[in-house]
């Protein structure tokens, strides 16, 4: 991993958390982190939106960062039960995930779409994770690369930097199945995508290219140990405190 790129290990909450057991997550991700006293990585949660308020006041002074999983592409109006970026920023959030698959997939984002909220995220001050990953189906058709390209490709805005953007390679079938690729297909993968973003970002060298599907804190070392493999999209593992740091330490 080049040292110039500083590893960010995000957890992603999903769906998950009533305010108890959250705030006692957060408090126990905010004690690890400030007894680690980490300054060679980043650690970032993104609780539901209905308790980023109440986890940004409990991690605060620890580190730790906070984020959004989702926004929309308008800054506010008539678009009842969503949540713009600008609202994120105001609860606390410095990072969204746009373009998760499970947003893709349930509620059909397009890479336009996935683009259009990136450029939000920047508008309200926000760095956005923006997702990309191929299906089963694809990477048994040898289709992996071609998909991570097209995804970009459509998904990263214009006038995009490392200081802006953060991706997430997250092969849709090693979300939540306890499979993951091996590290040389992780390697092949993001290797590719550092090349793609050669022509999207004035700096890729230094853009952080996460890994997400199934990272716990047994497999970490090594597949945060893949070339071009900057940290790590977290979601299952995120939800305990013990194991998400055990992540955070591995990188
Ligand atoms: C995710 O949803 O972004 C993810 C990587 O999930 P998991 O770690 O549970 O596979």
């Amino acid at each position: 991993m080049a040292r110039s790129r500083l590893p960010l290990i995000a957890g992603n909450w999903k769906m998950n958390g009533l305010r108890a057991d959250a705030l006692a997550l957060a408090r126990g991700v905010a004690d690890g982190v400030r007894l680690a006293g980490w300054k060679d990585r980043e650690v970032l949660i993104c609780p539901p939106a209905t308790l980023l308020i109440a986890v940004a006041e409990a991690v605060a002074g620890s580190g730790v960062l906070c984020g959004g999983q989702n926004c929309h592409v308008g800054a506010s109006g008539a678009h009842t039960g969503e949540i713009s970026a600008e609202m994120l920023s105001d609860s606390g959030a410095s990072h969204v995930i746009v373009g998760h698959s499970e947003r893709r997939a349930d509620c059909g984002e397009t890479d336009a779409i996935v683009r259009a909220k990136a450029e939000a995220a920047w508008r309200a001050g926000l760095l956005p994770i923006v997702c990309i990953g191929e299906t089963l189906a694809e990477r048994e058709a040898g289709r992996t690369l071609g998909v991570l390209e097209a995804q970009l490709k459509g998904s990263v805005p214009t006038g995009a930097t490392s200081a802006k953007l953060v991706v997430a390679y997250e092969p849709v079938w090693a979300i939540g199945t306890g499979k993951t690729p091996t590290v040389a297909e992780v390697a092949a993968a993001h290797a590719h995508i550092r090349e793609v973003l050669t022509g999207l970002a004035s700096d890729a060298g230094a853009l952080r290219v996460l890994y997400g599907g199934s990272v716990k804190g047994s497999n970490a070392g090594e597949l945060l140990s893949a070339d071009n493999v900057d940290g790590a999209l977290v979601g299952g593992a995120s939800l305990k405190a013990d194991e998400f740091l055990a992540i955070a330490k591995a990188a």
